[in-house]
């Protein structure tokens, strides 16, 4: 895997992402480890190369001109169905159908439809009795607190990536930190959810880091809807918020007692997320759930001073929707000979990088069957 990695950053590079890379191996990052250690946090120590929002474009643009003369590429158009047909005691891709009803055929077809495209995977899968997997997901909020707490890690490791084990017997990690960065709202096929971002042009920064505190939610049997659990409880914060997200500081939260916009007003922090509501989690989040982000953040606060003071900005809900997952081969074909699938999606990956050298995994898998079969020509229909 790390060696597939290393190969999506290099094209990444050769399409004009940035040199600069974190060192995890530094004095400070050791003293930072140590201190969580001491803290009860596990630091997955990581070398992250930052693209940033606007780079991340020009990068998908290069690529994308690069292969304009090579492969047949649509915009804004939808696939309805796959095709299949019965062969032996199984089936076999041969295409997929457009919204539209027009034919693309194909004996090699690749799904990798992305997070929002998860629930119709799901569902043309299923319509074809392949099983799908799907336990868990997590659960938590959009924490946005000063540059100046985080400035030593946003420094050091642009992105601290800590795991905590709580007295309630839930893991709380963090995700996707954001130095400089702003709160947004996702939206998840019309359900609103916090999510956050960063610049890499430093003028279009703000004077705050945000980044995710996820509680994991794993079900056992009975239970298989674990998606819709998840939805239902960010329908809540969207419903109280008149369709968006609440924003409550953390020291109202450990008060009981719900943000107002005074109260927000009278905190440090200017809230990069305007049309956050000011509201009470406490209305929305399970006790357990929020019994572990508040411990996380007691947690954090020894490894980073601060970030448990009164003014902390916890935006909720935002959650993390684990794609139900098809059973794959190795690589990452379908029992559907010829199907392959990939990326978020398909709940194999959860970030670029992996979802890049999934991808490149089954390309050469790809490539590999139709040089071993002497085929030269490759009649096969990508859905990126
Ligand atoms: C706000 C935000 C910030 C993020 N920040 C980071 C970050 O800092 N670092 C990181 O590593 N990751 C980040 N991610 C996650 C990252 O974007 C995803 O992990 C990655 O894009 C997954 O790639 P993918 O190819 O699987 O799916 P996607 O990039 O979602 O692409 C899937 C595509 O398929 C299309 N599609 C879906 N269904 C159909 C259909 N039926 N017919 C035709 N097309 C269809 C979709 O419209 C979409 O264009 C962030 C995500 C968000 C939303």
């Amino acid at each position: 895997m790390l060696g597939l990695i290393k190969y999506v950053d290099e094209v990444n590079l050769v399409h004009g992402a940035t040199h600069t890379i974190t060192d995890p191996t530094t004095d400070v990052v050791k003293s930072i480890e140590q201190r969580a250690y001491a803290a009860g946090l596990k630091l997955l120590r990581a070398q992250v190369r930052h693209l940033g929002t606007e780079q991340n474009l020009e990068i998908l643009k290069s690529i994308a001109a690069y292969l304009a003369d090579k492969i047949e590429m649509r915009f804004k158009t939808e696939v309805a169905d796959l095709l299949s047909v019965k062969e032996g005691g199984g089936h076999r891709a041969t295409g997929v159908v457009l919204k539209g009803g027009e034919e693309l055929l194909a004996d090699k077809v690749v799904v990798a439809p992305g997070r929002d495209g998860s629930a119709w995977l799901t569902e043309v899968l299923k319509k074809r009795r392949i099983k799908m997997q799907s336990n868990q997901v997590d659960i938590g909020v959009r924490v946005e607190t000063s540059d100046v707490v985080m400035r030593e890690i946003n420094e050091h490791l642009y992105e601290g990536k800590f795991v905590f084990n709580t007295s309630v017997g839930t893991r709380v990690r963090t995700f996707c930190s954001n130095p400089s960065g702003h709160v947004v709202v996702e939206n998840h096929s019309g359900i609103m959810a916090a999510n956050g971002h960063a610049y890499k042009d430093p003028a279009l920064g703000s004077a705050n880091t945000n980044f995710a505190l996820l509680v994991s939610h794993k079900f056992t049997e009975p239970f298989d809807k674990p998606n819709e659990y998840a939805r239902e409880i960010c329908e809540r914060a969207n419903d109280l918020s008149g369709g968006g997200v609440i924003v409550q500081k953390y020291g109202d939260i450990l008060r009981g007692r719900r943000s107002t916009a005074a109260r927000i007003k009278e905190g440090f922090l200017e809230p990069t997320l305007k049309e956050a509501v000011p509201g009470d989690l406490g209305l929305v989040l399970p006790y357990n759930t929020m019994k572990s982000l508040i411990e996380m953040v007691e947690a954090l606060d020894k490894v980073t001073p601060g970030l448990a003071s009164e003014h902390t900005l916890f935006y909720g809900v935002e959650a993390k929707f684990y794609s139900a997952r098809p059973q794959l081969t190795d690589r990452l074909e379908t029992e559907i000979a010829g199907l392959y699938c990939g990326g978020d999606g398909a709940g194999i990956t959860r970030g670029l990088a992996q979802a890049g050298a999934a991808g490149v995994w089954i390309a050469r898998a790809i490539a590999d069957r139709l040089e071993r079969a002497g085929g030269k020509e490759a009649n096969a229909a990508a859905l990126l």
